[in-house]
């Protein structure tokens, strides 16, 4: 991932010392903060962007039954942070000021990869029964990205708005604005496996670890956020590491009624 985020970075300063004259010292400073911020992005932040990048030939327009882009009238979260059916979308908005209020290391479930992230303390029971269950299934599991602060997400933003020329349609596409991550409520995980040597993205898809997550996680209180097939509902493109914990009754009637997260939440928002 790291060699891919290089490649968009040496083609970014590429086009842009092709087409505008900058003194060599302006570039090598350019140069010296992305890679700052490519290290910053790689350490807390994910693949929901860079999978996005790389499937840009799907794109909805304005006049479709979801939105790619946000509504005019933003709303706070009808819900607080801290309940699990607090509804977050391209619609509602966390407040800038809200941090999870028991935050803890992920590494205390025994997921491996843990000990980089934070996650809220009241899921960690449950997903050290799924990192079990999955194990004795044969099913390796890593986290690749939990908690994300509300900072952190103006400069995760930030960095895909100047990867992208400043065009804030094509950034709304691939990165969630301040407020709008499910990441912000410490709830959500993103999944990935030794079968991937723990790579992030799209390709974790293709696991067996993916297809166990999508029968079995339900039953530790986890919900795939973004499923194949409704992204117009939701806004974002398919997403199989991408689950968010809402606890095991809410989760089994997820799982029961057959309905999608995104429109469960908005049932209950
Ligand atoms: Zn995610």
């Amino acid at each position: 991932m790291g060699k891919i985020l290089s490649t968009i970075v040496a083609f970014i300063l590429a086009i842009n010392t092709n087409t505008v004259v900058y003194e060599q010292k302006s570039i090598d400073k350019e140069r010296q903060s992305r890679v700052v911020l490519e290290n910053e992005i790689q350490e807390s932040v994910v693949v929901d962007e860079i999978v996005a990048i790389k499937s840009p030939t799907i794109s909805y327009s304005s006049s479709s039954s979801g939105w790619w882009t946000y509504p005019s009238d933003i709303k706070g979260t009808t819900r607080s942070g801290d309940d699990l059916l607090v509804l977050v979308n391209k619609e509602y908005q966390l407040p800038s000021k809200y941090t999870p209020s028991d935050l803890v290391s992920a590494s205390l479930s025994g997921i491996r990869k843990g000990e980089s992230f934070l996650l809220r303390n009241i899921l960690i029971n449950d997903l050290k029964e799924l990192v079990t269950a999955a194990t004795a299934d044969g099913i390796d599991l890593s986290i690749r990205s939990g908690y994300r602060s509300y900072s952190t997400q103006v400069s995760t933003y930030n960095y895909w708005l100047s990867v992208n020329g400043g065009s804030i349609s094509a950034t709304d596409k691939i990165s969630a604005r301040a407020g709008h991550s499910q990441h912000q409520l410490g709830t959500a995980v993103d999944f990935s496996s030794s079968e991937i040597q723990d790579g992030l993205g799209g390709v974790f898809s293709s696991t067996k670890a993916s297809v166990w997550l999508a029968n079995n996680a339900w039953k530790y209180g986890f919900v795939i956020s973004y499923p194949s097939g409704y992204e117009s509902v939701t806004g974002y493109n398919y997403e199989s590491w991408h689950y968010r914990y809402i606890g095991k009754t809410y989760a089994q009637e997820v799982h029961t009624s057959g309905i999608i997260l995104e429109l469960y939440l908005r049932s209950k928002n």
